[in-house]
């Protein structure tokens, strides 16, 4: 009843109506088109970051607690992004971003 429910899905952008068949096509997409770069403050929810290091903890942080657009912000801003984690990020956008058609 199931098969073929993978395939079909795709994967919407939570801020435009880009849609992938992929998520790392989605996190690509995001990354270009809605990411902005920033050490100072979190552009998502304006948070004052003292360092680079809490930048990355800072969505670290959020990722897990489950909000989606860090996890997007997390996965653009960290390319040594430790697996286990990255995986989760993935997930999430996985999870939060799939449509059916
Ligand atoms: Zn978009
Ligand atoms: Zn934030």
């Amino acid at each position: 009843m199931y098969s073929g429910c993978v395939r079909l899905r795709k994967f919407k952008c939570p801020l435009c109506n880009f849609i992938s068949n992929k998520v790392y096509g989605l996190i690509l997409h995001f990354r270009y088109v809605h990411f902005v770069f920033s050490w100072k403050i979190c552009p998502l929810c304006r948070q004052k970051l003292k360092y680079k290091k809490s930048t990355f903890f800072h969505y670290l942080k959020k990722m897990k607690e489950g909000d989606l657009l860090h996890a997007f912000y997390y996965l653009s801003s960290v390319r040594y992004a430790v697996s286990k984690y990255r995986k989760e990020a993935m997930k999430l956008i996985e999870r939060k971003c799939a449509v059916t058609e």
